[in-house]
């Protein structure tokens, strides 16, 4: 199992840094460890992997106290609950599921406090989904305008996760033509395990890549 997720991570590595020699251009990737026992994070930095993602504050801020890794930078990929603002704001230097001007005072007050800012990605609904969050894209701009005057926030770019049963491509191409129209953004975080292929297509520079490297979770 060990050697497992390793050679999984090095594969897509490998395709990161083929994109990256052919078209020029940076890809992030964030390894989801969600679930996750916290040595395959230990083992997956010692071989150079800086970004990892969590969804679940408990979980991760154990996680975060046992690692205790000051290269390693935390991903908040979960939703967000107002109570949990100040502990999410305590322990990641990035927030990907921001879709409300209440949570974003919020974490904007709480980084104040901490005196930290707080990189930010606008979570966009692409496929207008009940179940999911997320603004609607049309929303987009109004939200974009109340937290780029945040001084303890600073909006970095625009999540997606597509809907799961149709094919990503047309929901991926919503997000490039939002994230064009946005010179001051330099964040696309999309693309998973089952469709980051097709994401890093439409110029997803910040994948978010989970069961693809550690196997199915159950
Ligand atoms: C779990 C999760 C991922 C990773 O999904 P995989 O299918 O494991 O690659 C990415 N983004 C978000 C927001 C998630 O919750």
């Amino acid at each position: 199992m060990r050697l497992d997720y390793i050679e999984n991570y090095k594969s897509i590595i490998e395709i990161i840094n083929e994109h990256k020699k052919v078209n020029n251009r940076d890809i992030r990737l964030i390894v989801v460890s969600k679930t996750q026992d916290y040595k395959k994070i230990v083992e997956l930095e010692k071989l150079g992997q800086r970004d990892f993602g969590e969804n679940y504050l408990d979980e991760a801020r154990e996680k975060i106290i046992q690692i205790n890794n000051p290269n390693i930078v935390w991903h908040y990929i979960g939703s967000i609950q107002s109570n949990k603002i100040k502990k999410i704001s305590e322990n990641f230097s990035w927030i990907h599921t921001v879709s409300s001007g209440k949570h974003a005072h919020k974490i904007n007050d709480v980084c104040s406090k901490l005196d930290k800012v707080m990189n930010i990605c606008i979570q966009i609904n692409i496929d207008n989904e009940e179940t999911k969050g997320g603004v609607d894209i049309k929303e987009y701009n109004n939200l974009s305008l109340i937290v780029r005057n945040m001084k303890n926030i600073r909006l970095r770019g625009i999540m997606a996760i597509p809907k799961v049963s149709q094919p990503s491509v047309e929901s991926f191409a919503k997000m490039k033509d939002l994230y064009d129209r946005h010179q001051y953004l330099d964040t696309l975080s999309m693309g998973m395990s089952k469709d980051y292929m097709s994401a890093i297509e439409y110029n997803a520079n910040m994948l978010r890549i989970g069961q693809q490297i550690f196997g199915k979770r159950t």
